[in-house]
């Protein structure tokens, strides 16, 4: 049996390239517009990061975390999430003696020990904003909006926000008691997942995606009705920001959803995730919120923050629907006529390459074989290379695209053959 790919990671094939790519760009350029700069953190980190982070009741802690003893005995995990690996450099880098607040994005790969299905990976990639150190509803709405344009840019339809106000520790403390209550009514319906959350963590039975669960969530209390006035006031002014975008920009939606509690331990305030039909049941692109405490629970000073943290190959499926790969990769392919022209043929090459032509020298075989595998790569052009047109110290280029006419340009004169290639 031959080696495959590990269950729930894949291959990113040069033909994809173009639309990665153009997922990243749409992500950097819109985190930069916004004045957010790039960090990259270890994709390994302490196993403890992340139970003190994610939290030990969650799924990704229990479950889906690659953690393994190093050689020196040290407990890794690679990462599930970036926010704790970017709260953790926020510290120990000391960025909180910088200008707050930190706008900070990153993009890289994940790891989940998943039950792999459409849409979801055990490697896979996320894109995120971190705004840490700036706790007033603007950046709340600041985040939104950066999710959104980059949405846009990537030319996704049917995009809705849903949005969510969990308020702080101690209101999520009397909510989670009332759900309680609400939920002991039902607990003999509920399914076993969600019978284990009761006792520890009750919020996120409104997460579940059982269907009896999400029936009887239906009329569940609802977090806006339990939290404190300072947090109702930060959700009302992300509210009349978000009012203000669906004025200007008919495409905005939002709404208030008041299942959504998110899967990690840490927010508080403003949950929102982005959902899309078009995705099926994977639908959410991208999901973030306010996660105040963090850094003192990781032994900073106390700093709020917010970010979101956006699923890549999401939007590269999706992307892949719309577009269509530019098979042209390479502009040139030198077509050597004699073999004791190799040599001399190389160094054309590396010439044309030094003025940015994508040069390729066909391998050794017959003149009809070398052409045909210039046609086969798309190259955009055939270059012959012979005693005669070395002697009279020219190129002697046969297009291969649209147009199919054959030209001689001087060898000297690379700027010419430019010309040719981007007319
Ligand atoms: P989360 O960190 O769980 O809030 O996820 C944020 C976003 O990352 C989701 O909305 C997905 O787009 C993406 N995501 C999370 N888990 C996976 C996975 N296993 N495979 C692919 N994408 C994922």
């Amino acid at each position: 049996m031959p080696f495959q790919a590990p269950r729930g990671t894949f291959d990113i094939l040069p033909d994809e390239e173009e639309i990665w790519n153009k997922v990243q760009q749409a992500c950097f350029e819109t985190a930069r517009l916004f004045g957010y700069r790039y960090i990259e953190t270890p994709v390994f980190e302490e196993s403890g990061l992340f139970q003190r982070t994610v939290g030990e009741n969650t799924d990704i802690v229990e479950k889906e975390m690659y953690s393994f003893d190093d050689k020196g005995g040290e407990n890794i995990s690679l990462r599930p999430e970036n926010t704790a690996g970017v709260c953790r450099a926020f510290i120990e880098n000391g960025l909180h003696n910088t200008t707050l607040p930190s706008r900070l994005f990153y993009y890289g790969p994940m790891f989940r020990y998943e039950r792999p299905q459409s849409g979801r990976y055990r490697q896979f990639h996320q894109f995120g904003i971190e705004c840490i150190g700036e706790a007033s509803p603007d950046v709340d709405y600041e985040v939104i909006k950066i999710a959104w344009d980059v949405l846009k840019i990537l030319d996704f339809g049917n995009v809705v926000l849903n949005v969510n106000s969990l308020g702080d520790s101690q209101d999520r403390y009397l909510y989670s008691e009332e759900l309680k209550k609400y939920y002991s009514k039902y607990l003999n319906d509920l399914p076993r997942v969600d019978q284990l959350r009761f006792e520890r963590s009750p919020l996120r039975i409104l997460d579940s995606k059982e269907d009896i669960t999400i029936k009887i969530s239906e009329d569940a209390p609802k977090t806006l009705d339990f939290i404190s006035t300072e947090s109702s006031i930060h959700h009302e002014n992300l509210i009349l920001n978000l009012d203000q975008l669906s004025s200007i920009d008919k495409e905005f939606k939002y709404k208030i959803n008041h299942r959504l509690v998110r899967g990690l331990d840490y927010y508080n305030k403003t949950v929102f995730e982005y959902t899309s039909d078009s995705l099926g049941p994977q639908g959410v692109l991208l999901g973030g919120g306010r996660y105040d405490p963090l850094i003192k629970i990781l032994g900073g000073q106390d700093t709020p923050a917010v970010g979101f943290a956006m699923g890549i190959e999401r939007a590269v499926n999706e992307l892949k629907k719309n577009i269509d790969i530019e098979k042209n990769y390479v502009d040139a392919v030198l077509i050597v006529t004699n073999d004791d022209l190799r040599i001399q043929s190389a160094q054309i090459a590396n010439n044309l390459r030094n003025h940015k032509i994508r040069t390729i020298i066909a391998p050794r075989k017959s003149i009809k074989a070398q052409m045909r595998f210039a046609n086969n790569i798309n190259s955009k052009c055939a270059v012959f290379i012979g005693h005669d047109e070395l002697e009279a110290n020219k190129l002697s280029i046969k297009l291969l695209q649209e147009k199919s006419e054959q030209i001689d340009i001087d060898l000297n004169d690379i700027s010419q053959f430019k010309k040719i290639l981007s007319s």
